[in-house]
Parts: C-alpha cells; structure tokens; sequence
C-alpha cells in the first residue's frame, strides 16, 4: 500500500491503474478506524480493482467550539489496518494542501442540509458546506468508479448522493449499512470519547430505535407514535433531535405512507455528540 501526501501523488499512484482499464473505488475518511470504516474498504475492494482510503480530518465541517482538534487521531494504526483491509494507496494529506492559502471556493447542496444535522440550533449547514467541498475535492483527485459511504451518516449519505447527481460527477454512490458492536451501538471514532458509564448510557440511541422499529413493525403507521416509543428509552440522554423524515428528500413525515421514513437521532452522551439511525421500510417490515 502506497501513502501519498498530495494530488499529484494520488493522480501518479492511481494513472498506472487507470491506464490499465482497472476499476477504482474511494472510500473518504476522517481515520480512527472501525469496523465500519474497515467494512467499507472491504466492500470497495470486491467491487473496485484498486482501492484508495482518504484519511483527512476535515476542519471545514467542524464548528467553532465542536472536537476538531481533540479528534482521535492514530496514523500509524490507521495506516496498518487500511493495507490489512486490502487498500492499495492511503491518501492522508495535510491541511494546508486541501486548502491553500487563498482557497474560497465551496460547494453546497440546498434543502437537504437545512434539517436534522444542518439545522441552525444544532451543527448548521456549514458542517455540509465542509463535507460537500473535500468531497468533491477528492472525488475530483482521485476520479474513482465508485465511492463508498455509510449509512450511519444517513443526511451526509443523502446530501453527497445529491450532489453527485446535480453536478454530474461520474461516479457510483454506493452506501453500506451501519456496522454496530454486539450490544447495538453505533460504532463511531467518537466513541473513543466515553467512559464505561457513558457507553451503557450510548446503548439508549440504538435501543430507542430498535423500540421504534418494532413498533412498526407490529403495525403502527403514526411516526409521532414511533418517536414517542424511540423517547422512552432515549429519556436520560440529552437528545438534540430525534425525527422522522423521508428516507429519500428529508421531508418530515407524519406517516409511513408507502415511501420508506428515516428515524434519525443525535444526543449528547458524556463529553461526545453521537448520531444514529433506522430507515423504517414503508410497511414497517411487516412480511
Ligand atoms: P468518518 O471517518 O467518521 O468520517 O466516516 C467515514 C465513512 O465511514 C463515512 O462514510 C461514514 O458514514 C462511514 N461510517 C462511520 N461509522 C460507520 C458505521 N458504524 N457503519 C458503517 N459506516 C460507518
């Protein structure tokens, strides 16, 4: 596995592939690594001849006051378990080579990222102008076939399939389900934040949407009654959202009326935010 710092780095450790007709799947990352991040090199590699990871902990989608520089960090691990996951080029660069001094120019997707994590009161639509830009940065870098994203970040996932879409970028979205530990919790390099009492208080997320689901899946269409099931158990937490919207546009959605619901939450937990969701199938899954 290749390391490469710059742009042209990548362009160089991926021409050869590309010459050759190989295909070539991205998968972005922040690092930490987890089962989840690994999970998606996996995927990328069945799919894809040649795997790029991106590892770059992106200061333009953390707020002022949010964990940009208390992120974990742990290059030398990450680098270790991306050739383990069968990565063929890691592309980690420094912060002043994405963004050059001068650097002014964004790329935002509207609407979507109004709602939920994009609302005003809780990380604002800021934290997707930053996701939105070193995306299609690297999309641009490394122009691969694919690129790969979890459904743990599901507004992210639906904001970058969007975008792909309205600027015509040649390549495949492919979303990959949230990897949980056994006990249901979400894995996330924020976890790394709680202490043991925290994570048993963490397993409400996971726990509340699981209410909800099975809620559903016994019959109910009324997503307030979902939400309310979801509240029970997320009671201690101190929660920011918990909402049902639209799996596809994030329109809210007071039913499930035969298009599938997202049933999204973000609550504090100890020192760290975390975000997990469900996507109800529109009959609930009743078979
Ligand atoms: P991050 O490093 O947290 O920015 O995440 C990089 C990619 O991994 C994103 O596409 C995330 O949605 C995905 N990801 C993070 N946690 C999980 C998880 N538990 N299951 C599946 N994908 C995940």
């Amino acid at each position: 596995m290749k390391v490469v710092r710059t742009p042209e780095q990548v362009r160089e450790a991926v021409g050869a592939a590309r010459a050759e007709g190989l295909s070539i799947g991205l998968v972005p990352t922040m690092g930490a690594f987890h089962r989840g991040h690994l999970e998606l090199m996996a995927a990328a590699g069945r799919a894809c001849d040649t795997v790029v990871v991106s590892l770059f902990v992106n200061p333009t989608q953390f707020g002022a006051g949010e964990d940009l520089d208390g992120y974990p960090r742990a290059f030398e691990r990450d680098r270790a378990l991306a050739e383990e996951a069968g990565a063929d080029v890691l592309y980690a660069p420094e912060p002043g080579t994405v963004y050059p001094p001068g650097f002014c120019t964004w790329v935002e997707v509207h609407g979507l990222t109004d709602v939920l994590c994009g609302d005003p009161a809780h990380r604002g639509a800021e934290h997707f102008r930053g996701v939105t830009t070193v995306v299609t940065k690297l999309l641009n870098t490394v122009a691969p076939d694919r690129a790969f994203f979890g459904q743990k970040d599901a507004q992210q996932a639906l904001v970058l399939r969007r975008m792909v879409r309205d600027l015509d970028i040649p390549t495949a979205v492919d979303l990959l389900p949230t990897v949980r530990e056994p006990d249901g919790l979400a894995m996330s390099s924020r976890n790394a934040y709680l202490s043991d009492a925290d994570r048993d208080q963490a397993l409400a997320l996971s726990r509340g949407l699981r209410a909800a689901e099975q809620r559903a899946h016994n019959g109910e269409t009324d997503t307030a009654q979902l939400v309310r099931a979801a509240e029970t158990e997320l009671a201690p937490l101190e929660v920011e959202y918990l909402e049902a919207r639209d799996a596809e546009d994030l329109s809210p959605a007071s039913t499930l009326n035969g298009r599938p619901v997202l049933l999204a939450v973000a609550a504090r937990v100890g020192p760290a935010r975390l975000i997990d969701n469900v996507i109800i199938p529109p009959n609930g899954g009743v078979q």
